[in-house]
């Protein structure tokens, strides 16, 4: 006869990740009468520090060693699910990176982690624990007040460890622990018994805002409530209370208003909550070519079949992909369930946002770079309590914990802002694909020109295909014109910036009071400072890298690392006065424009004159309504903005990046080329492209001057495939890193005499050798690239690598492993 236990043994022991570069879980102790749940947090001790980590597992197998007891477990129930623990689970094994840093991506609750405050006990409370002890009539006895009783409580808990959080003194850890609250805690502070510590350090808080929303209008209203609920309703339901407060009626309306329940106050993040552009109504129509009634009807037979489908949306510029995204993900929410759209860091402008409130509403949680930590922690409890079913943010986006998703969008699938160049070092594009195979959804990778990757994939048939050949509205993709450089100078018998071709044809446009795009993509002033009596150039102290010269701020800066001085009078290696700047950046030619059409008013958008998406809204803004005539910038305006009257876009440079010592410098060039070519003529005139180059037989720039995509396609894969790079081979860059050079060597020396010595069969591996970088941010750089066929034998060497790494005690930080890496600078 059996004998049942109840109620069932709690498990004894949990397995901890933790937010530390050490690739294992730890295991603690579990106190009697706590609760942690897998996929919750939990605060332990580790080393000197007191750590949040998520539980993995609860178990009862007793360690080796001695283990510590979990100081609390901070939720009750998970804040990762199952399958987001999955997720991260794979995200470590693929891209052997620590578990707990994975998780502490995952979840954007840094400022909730951090908010540990503190209270450590001092002398004097020790004395008075002391005397509190000494006098006969003991602190803990019934007849002393309750508050010099919890007090004495906190002071004898304090005294027992090094220091104790708030949050477990409420929770009840402790005797009289109802008592200790915030202001009896306060109390004790001003006696100079404990002192408050904030371990997170001062956390903006200013950028809550509240917001007045319309539940109801019913009922009768007086003259000043009308105005109220008629300003609430225009706006469609939902007003800053500030901006209420400029309208001419007593502040006491709006109290009467919510007292009655007509309406409510919300705090909402401020950045998201205003727009300077108007929605733009044209996004919105729905009004769908064939081909994309086509694409949408796919997306939602795969969406409605509720099993995974991958497929690859490409659609030339200006076809009109957003509208497709934005009706599919509305098909998903009718159908109660939920989606995520993942946008580029530049693509999330405040315009983008009041788009997406005109079609979602609250349903939409929107993820933006330029949230603060509490900002974002909020938008992530909203969508985990299910109030915000519709998803739309940048990377980190993809780990949205929505429950019943449908359907996973990665909008411009091959921008490289997808993929984090931190720990861990993960491609959100792929973590797509992947967490929507672990639900059975449907995942869509739309792009003018997909990456090599995707579109391969979808050859090989592993994603549908989906084609928009043609703009909306039947405009012509514009016309390209290849201007030969080298031709330019022997012509014109000196160096020109902007050809005679480009010129004229911007005058032309700037006659007929159409607008002008230039992207020239290198900031600055000069991109080369030199001395011309020695040759010497100056180079950043922390990096082996030429300092640009900025003329505005009189600086020379580092665009790696952010040093900067101040440009020098006389040359710091032969101490003569010919400082000489060389090459042209945006705002050289910012200026070079300016001279050469003093009448026209120019703007320019690179990462000098853009600090936030507000300066770049800004930017665009000006040149929607016609306030600019021509825009000169980077690389930032070739990205996704639809602005009607540009006809004109030049590029001077076409090609510098095919310089580059990197495999994906032609796929790089074609993509730039392409998009920027895809802002001219999206309006009713038609555009046209003047394309700048020293090298203009290069395949990359031929292709893309005649819109060729599967003509580039096809030469670049052949090209890949002779040099095993990838998509056919899976490759890793393996990088070692110390700010002593002889660590740097002596490391990846025994790292590479190692590859020799132990066999990896199918694994290519090149160098060690000095980084194209050599020297970045102080620490010296060496590098190794490990290319195979097989993703499984590069994954295993590279975990043998770790494991020799460790052995030989080279530090974990700095030992970088890069699987997919997208740079191999
Ligand atoms: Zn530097
Ligand atoms: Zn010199």
């Amino acid at each position: 006869m059996s004998t049942v236990e109840w109620p069932p043994a709690l498990p004894m022991f949990c397995d901890v990740a933790l937010p530390v570069p050490l690739d294992t879980v730890f295991t603690y102790n579990i106190p009697e009468g706590m609760l942690p749940v897998v996929g919750g947090r939990v605060l332990v001790p580790f080393r000197q520090k007191r750590l949040s980590g998520i539980v993995t597992e609860l178990h009862e197998r007793k360690p080796p060693v001695e283990t510590k007891n979990v100081l609390s477990a901070l939720d009750s129930v998970p804040v990762l699910d199952d399958q987001l623990l999955r997720l991260g689970k794979w995200i470590a094994d693929y891209y052997l990176a620590p578990l707990g840093e994975v998780f502490r991506t995952m979840l954007p609750l840094g400022a909730e982690f951090k908010r540990a405050v503190g209270y450590r006990i001092n002398e004097e409370g020790l004395m008075a624990l002391h005397l509190a002890g000494m006098s006969g009539s003991s602190a803990r006895s019934r007849k002393t007040p309750e508050d010099q009783f919890a007090e004495f409580c906190v002071l004898e808990y304090l005294a027992g460890r090094e220091d104790a959080d708030r949050e477990l003194i409420k929770e009840g850890t402790l005797r009289g622990a109802t008592r200790a609250s915030k202001a009896l805690l306060a109390g004790m502070a001003r006696k100079k018994w404990i002192t408050r510590e904030d371990f997170s350090g001062a956390r903006d808080a200013s950028r809550i805002v509240k917001v007045a929303v319309l539940r109801n209008a019913e009922g009768k209203l007086n003259a000043n409530q009308q105005a109220l609920v008629d300003k609430l309703a225009a706006a469609g339901g939902k007003v800053a209370v500030e901006t209420l407060r400029t309208l001419d009626v007593p502040r006491t309306t709006l109290a009467t208003l919510v007292k009655r329940g007509l309406v409510e106050l919300v705090d909402e993040p401020e950045a998201l909550t205003r727009s300077q552009l108007k929605a733009r109504p044209s996004q919105l129509d729905f009004q769908f070519s064939p081909a994309q009634q086509r694409a949408l009807a796919r997306v939602r037979g795969e969406v409605d079949a509720h099993k995974f489908a991958g497929m690859l949306l490409h659609g030339v510029t200006g076809s009109g992909k957003t509208a497709v995204y934005l009706a599919a993900m509305r098909w998903v929410l009718d159908a109660g369930r939920c989606s995520i759209l993942l946008v580029p860091e530049i693509g999330l402008t405040p315009a983008v946002a009041a788009d997406l409130h005109q079609v979602f509403g609250d349903e939409v949680a929107i993820l933006h770079s330029a949230l603060s930590d509490k900002e974002r922690a909020e938008q992530w409890h909203r969508i985990k309590r299910g109030e915000a079913r519709v998803v739309v943010g940048t990377r980190s986006a993809v780990f949205a914990p929505v429950a019943d998703l449908a359907l996973l969008i990665v909008d411009e699938e091959q921008d490289s802002s997808y993929k984090q160049e931190e720990t861990p070092r993960y491609h959100a594009r792929d973590v797509a694909v992947v967490r929507a195979k672990m639900a059975d959804a449907t995942v869509v990778l739309g792009s003018a020109t997909p990456s090599l990757e995707s579109y391969f994939n979808a050859k090989k048939n592993k994603y549908a295909l989906l084609e928009l050949p043609d703009r909306v509205e039947q405009r012509p993709l514009p016309e390209v014109e290849l201007i030969d450089m080298r031709q330019e100078f022997q012509e014109t018998g000196q160096e020109q910036v902007i050809s005679r071709k480009l010129l004229a044809e911007i005058k032309h446009r700037l006659e007929r009071q159409e607008q002008v795009m230039v992207l020239l993509n290198r900031r600055g002033y000069s991109p080369v400072v030199l001395c011309r009596a020695c040759g010497h150039t100056m180079q950043c102290k922390n990096c082996a890298v030429a300092l640009t010269h900025h003329k505005r701020t009189h600086r020379m800066q580092c665009h790696y690392c952010g040093f900067a001085a101040r440009v020098p009078k006389v040359c710091g290696n032969c101490g003569s006065e010919y400082v000489y700047f060389l090459g042209t950046g945006s705002e050289k030619l910012e200026e070079l424009l300016h001279g050469l059409f003093p009448q026209a008013r120019i703007g320019r958008l690179d990462r000098d004159t853009v600090r936030s998406h507000e300066d770049f809204e800004r930017a665009l803004n000006a040149l929607n309504e016609g306030q600019l005539d021509i825009l000169v910038g980077t690389q930032m305006i070739a990205k996704g903005h639809d602005v009607h009257g540009v006809t004109l876009v030049g590029v001077i440079a076409a090609d510098a990046a095919l310089g580059f010592p990197d495999f994906r410098a032609a796929e790089r060039t074609f993509q730039l080329l392409t998009q920027v070519a895809g802002r001219a003529g999206r309006g009713q005139t038609p555009g046209k492209v003047v394309l700048q180059t020293y090298f203009p037989d290069h395949y990359a720039v031929q292709y893309a001057a005649h819109h060729d995509f599967t003509g580039f396609y096809d030469k670049e894969l052949q090209f890949r495939s002779w040099m095993h790079y990838p998509p056919y081979s899976a490759l890793a860059n393996v990088l070692v890193r110390s700010d002593k050079l002889d660590e740097a060597l002596q490391w990846s020396g025994a790292l590479g005499r190692w590859f020799e010595k132990t066999r990896h069969e199918g694994v290519r591996v090149l160098g060690p050798a000095a980084a194209p970088i050599a020297r970045l941010k102080q620490d010296y750089r060496y590098h190794l690239v490990l290319k195979s066929p097989s993703r499984e034998k590069l994954n295993a060497t590279l975990r043998a690598m770790l494991a020799y790494a460790a052995q030989e005690k080279v530090p974990r930080t700095q030992l970088i492993v890069d699987v997919d890496a997208l740079w191999l600078m």
